[in-house]
C-alpha cells in the first residue's frame, strides 16, 4: 500500500490524482490534501475521501474551514504544508500546486526521503538545479506527471543513457495555434480557456496558447533528465496522441502515445516501476486521421523564444522568466492587460535582471519575490488598462 498526500488537491491534477486513488483502494491510501484557498471545493474532498491529514496555505481560509468543518487540527501555510509533505506516514508526495508556494515542501519532501510525483513544472524552473542536487544527494525519486516529461520518462525506461542522442517534447500548438500573430494578441479569455486536447487548469491552458508552457517543459526537461539544451528540442503535433519522443544513437526514435488523459501519468507515477489497468481504452489506431509534426515559430510564439532565452542564460533568468510570467498570466486571467503584453512584459523584466548563474535558495526566493513586484508595478493600473494595453500592443 503506497501512502499518498496531494499538494494542490483542489485542481485539475489533484483531482484526478483523487479519482486514481479511488480507483485503486487496495493499492493507494489518502493520507493528506492541501490546498491553498479553495475551502468550498476542499470540505467537498474531505467528506468525499475522510483524509487523515488537511492542509491550508491561506491562513484566513485555514480558519474559515476549520470552523465549516468543525476540525481544530489543520495545518497551516508553508510549514503546514512541509508537515504534511514530510509526514511520516506518507510515502509519496503528489505536487500540483500553481504557485511557488509548495518550493519549499517539495525540498524538505526530497530531504527526508519521500517519492516524488511533480506537476508543478514551475517549481523545477525556478530550482531545477537545487532539487535534482538533493533528490541525488538523498536518493529520492522524482517522477514527472507533466505528460511529455511522463512519456520522455516511460520511453527511456531501459535506455542507458549513453545511447541517448535528444529527447523531444510535443504540443498541440495550443488554442490559438491557428489564428494570426495579431489575432493572438488580443485574444479572448474564452477563446484563449477553450483548449482543443487537453482540460486543465486556466494558468496553464493559457501558457499554451502563447506556447510559454513548451518553453517552461524544455526547462523541466533539462533538469529532470539532466542533459544539454542542444539534445531537447519541441514539436508541434497538432492531434496529441504522441506525447514525447526519445531519439537513440544509432537513429531510432521510440515514442510514447495515449488518449490526452492525465490520468495515466498521474497513475504511472503512483504505480511505478509497475503498470496497473483502470484507466479509458488505448488509442484506436485505424481511427487516427494522420500524424503531423511541424517546426514551432519563435517569431509567432515570443514566449517560447523568452524561455529559450531564458535556458541558455541559465541561473536565477529562469526565476525571472517564471515569476513574470505568473504575474502576467494571472493580469490576463484578471482582464488586466491582453495576452500580447505577456512576453512584452517578461521581456523587460529579463532585460533588467542581472543573472545569478548558481542562486542558492535564498537567492531563489528573493529574485522571486523581486520580479513578482517588479512585474506587478509595470502593471496598468485598472482605470487606465484598456488603453495602457492598447499602447503597449502596437509596439
Ligand atoms: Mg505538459
Amino acid at each position: 500500500m503506497k501512502r499518498i498526500a496531494i499538494l494542490g488537491s483542489t485542481g485539475s491534477i489533484g483531482r484526478s490524482t483523487l479519482e486514481v486513488i479511488a480507483s485503486h483502494p487496495d493499492r493507494l491510501e489518502l493520507i493528506g490534501v492541501a490546498a491553498h484557498s479553495r475551502i468550498e471545493s476542499l470540505s467537498e474532498q474531505i467528506t468525499q475521501y475522510s483524509p487523515r491529514l488537511i492542509a491550508v496555505w491561506d491562513p484566513e481560509n485555514a480558519a474559515a474551514l476549520s470552523r465549516k468543518i468543525h476540525r481544530q487540527d489543520i495545518l497551516v501555510g508553508t510549514e503546514g504544508l512541509i508537515q504534511m509533505a514530510t509526514h511520516p506516514d506518507v510515502d509519496v508526495v503528489v505536487v500540483a500546486t500553481t504557485g511557488s508556494q509548495s518550493l519549499l515542501p517539495l525540498l524538505r519532501a526530497i530531504a527526508s526521503g519521500k517519492q516524488i510525483a511533480l506537476a508543478t513544472k514551475e517549481l523545477l524552473v525556478m530550482a531545477g538545479e537545487l532539487v535534482m542536487r538533493l533528490v541525488q544527494e538523498h536518493g529520492s525519486r522524482l517522477i514527472p506527471i507533466d505528460s511529455e516529461h511522463a512519456a520522455l520518462f516511460q520511453c527511456l525506461q531501459g535506455v542507458p543513457p549513453e545511447q541517448v542522442r535528444r529527447l523531444v517534447i510535443t504540443g498541440s500548438g495550443g488554442p490559438l495555434w491557428a489564428y494570426s500573430r495579431e489575432e493572438r494578441k488580443t485574444a479572448t479569455r474564452a477563446q484563449v480557456l477553450a483548449h482543443p486536447k487537453w482540460q486543465m487548469g486556466p494558468k496553464i491552458t493559457v501558457d499554451s496558447a502563447t506556447l510559454m508552457n513548451k518553453g517552461l517543459e524544455l526547462i523541466e526537461a533539462r533538469w529532470l533528465f539532466q542533459l544539454g539544451l542542444e539534445q531537447l528540442g519541441v514539436v508541434i503535433h497538432p492531434e496529441a496522441v504522441v506525447h514525447g519522443l526519445v531519439e537513440l544513437i544509432d537513429g531510432s526514435i521510440i515514442a510514447q502515445m495515449s488518449p490526452c488523459d492525465m490520468r495515466l501519468p498521474i497513475q504511472y507515477a503512483l504505480s511505478f516501476p509497475q503498470r496497473w489497468t483502470n484507466l479509458p481504452p488505448a488509442l484506436q489506431l485505424t481511427r487516427l486521421s494522420g500524424l503531423h509534426f511541424l517546426e514551432p515559430d519563435e517569431t509567432q510564439f515570443p514566449c517560447l523564444r523568452l524561455a529559450s532565452e531564458a535556458a541558455e542564460k541559465g541561473g536565477s533568468a529562469c526565476v525571472v522568466l517564471n515569476g513574470a510570467n505568473d504575474v502576467a498570466v494571472a493580469a490576463y486571467l484578471e482582464g488586466q492587460i491582453q495576452l500580447g503584453d505577456i512576453p512584452i512584459l517578461i521581456e523587460e523584466l529579463l532585460l533588467q535582471h542581472v543573472v545569478i548563474p548558481h542562486p542558492t535558495l535564498d537567492e531563489i526566493f528573493s529574485v522571486d519575490a523581486w520580479v513578482r513586484q517588479a512585474a506587478v508595478q509595470k502593471l496598468p493600473s485598472p482605470s487606465r488598462k484598456l488603453a495602457a494595453s492598447a499602447d503597449r500592443i502596437e509596439r
